[in-house]
């Protein structure tokens, strides 16, 4: 396809195949079909409105991008696509300690806000596990959670307003710089998770919140995961509102290091900072079924296995990171039955859980790195989404819907949800260039 309308814009872009083959993937694993033929690299939101306009008249399809580490092949890019790479929009803009927001562009590297808040005692509640690489823009297109969202609430919580280039190049206004506002319609809600498919976010006004005084972190190992769920859910029954609440189960404890076993086979690790006393409060019911429990004013020793399971599940084989979500009440029964999909399919099956919000990654070890995905690994993987609906959960907690997961969240949603946000994305842009094929 020509680009003579690219070069028309005065945006830079590329069409070197370095740059294409570094912006055509996420890190979902997925192949998308072809290769984007360029990328373009806006500035300023008179650039990205230029490119739209372009890509509007000549109908070429968009893939908004961050940094890339969507797990959900929501970031690849295929056959003709043109990537609009965000990540030079880099700017925090403004930070106003007394309002407690922060206005920042798309490209804002998550960990650099919430380092910068720092400075003013505020801080960037949402934590996703990629703050390091990811952006602002990445996590309010994915709506993304973290650990201390069973507090603070996930991105969308943060989220006060946005600028938004909408397909035919307008920019849009939405939400308020307030911590309060309630006229009209929620768009600015609608445009977070909406994973690039509505408008391209140009800036965000962002709630920051003040740091704790103090945080407690305890970590308590259990006989079983039920016992260790259980505890998570007695925390919930005493209105204790941890700030972070890791469950890590028996497989992953193994791959972390196996000597773990002689410990306990589940680890629950929850952070506190509320008033004086809750920690107490917190350790004495974690206490009361634990095998081994240590409490420490130091988080990072605690949080140390939650950090290494990631990297030690990867050296087993490849990791397909699931995302589901169920009732809190439920988290026990979801783990076990996910242990009796993994032992159907003979597929080694590692789970960790947000155990604060039901949140759970399970992690099936699909082969070695670099080989096909075997059959048996999708098939667990599907039984793992019915599980999730079957227990009244959804298919994706946190990292969207993508174009790994188009299938299942028609029937999450069923057929009249699923026909209303058709038709939202025919509203706002009705060619349909802005991430096709994803999302929905
Ligand atoms: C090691 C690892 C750990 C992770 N941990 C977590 C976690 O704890 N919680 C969690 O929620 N996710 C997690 N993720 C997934 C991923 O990091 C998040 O989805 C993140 O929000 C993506 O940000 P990004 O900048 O990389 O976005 P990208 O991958 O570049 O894009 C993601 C989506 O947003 C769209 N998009 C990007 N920028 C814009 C924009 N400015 N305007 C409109 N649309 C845009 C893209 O089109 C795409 O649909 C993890 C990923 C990895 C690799």
């Amino acid at each position: 396809m020509s680009l003579e309308w690219l070069a028309r814009t005065g945006v830079p872009w590329s069409a070197a195949p370095d740059v294409i083959a570094s912006r055509r993937l996420d890190r979902s694993g997925r192949e998308p079909p072809g290769s984007p033929s360029a990328v373009v690299f806006p500035r300023t939101v008179a650039d990205v409105q230029a490119v739209l306009k372009g890509a509007q008249s000549t109908r070429t399809a968009l893939v908004p991008r961050g940094a890339g580490t969507a797990l959900t092949g929501a970031s690849a890019a295929g056959d003709g696509a043109v990537v609009l790479d965000l990540s030079g929009m880099n700017r925090i803009l403004d930070i106003r300690p007394a309002d407690g927001v922060a206005v920042v562009e798309p490209g804002v590297v998550t960990a650099d806000l919430d380092r910068a808040a720092l400075a003013h005692g505020l801080r960037y509640a949402p934590d996703p596990a990629s703050l390091e690489l990811s952006t602002i823009g990445g996590n309010i297109a994915t709506n993304a959670g973290g650990l201390r969202c069973a507090k603070y609430g996930v991105t969308r919580d943060a989220v006060l307003g946005l600028e938004v280039v909408l397909a035919g190049g307008e920019l849009l206004s939405t939400g308020r710089a307030t911590l309060k506002g309630v006229a009209g319609y929620d768009l600015t809600g609608l445009f977070t998770g909406s994973e690039g498919t509505l408008g391209v976010i140009v800036s965000a006004t962002l709630r920051l919140r003040p740091l704790p005084a103090a945080t407690a972190t305890i970590a308590a190992y259990y006989p079983d995961v039920e016992a260790a769920a259980a505890a998570s859910v007695a925390l919930a029954e005493a209105r204790i509102q941890p700030v972070l609440a890791e469950l890590l189960d028996q497989a992953t404890l193994d791959a972390i290091d196996p000597g773990l076993r002689s410990v306990g086979s589940a680890l629950l690790i929850v952070q506190l900072d509320g008033a004086p006393g809750e920690a107490a409060t917190a350790a004495a019911l974690l206490a009361e079924k634990a095998v081994s429990i240590r409490t420490s004013e130091d988080p990072e020793p605690l949080l140390y296995a939650r950090r290494q399971a990631l990297p030690s599940i990867e050296r087993l084989g490849r990791p397909l990171i699931e995302d589901i979500a169920v009732p809190r009440s439920r988290l026990a029964e979801a783990v076990r039955r996910i242990g009796v999909i993994a032992a159907r399919h003979d597929v080694p099956i590692c789970t960790l859980a947000h155990a604060g919000d039901g949140n759970l990654h399970p992690i099936i070890v699909a082969g070695s790195h670099g080989s096909p995905i075997p059959e048996a690994a999708h098939r667990a993987a599907d039984e793992i989404f019915s599980l999730a609906l079957e227990l009244g959960g959804t298919v994706t907690g946190e990292h969207g819907v993508g174009v790994l997961k188009r299938r299942w969240l028609a029937r999450e949603a069923g057929p009249l949800s699923h026909d209303l946000q058709r038709q939202l994305k025919a509203v706002f842009d009705p060619l349909g260039i802005l991430n096709p094929g994803k999302a929905l």
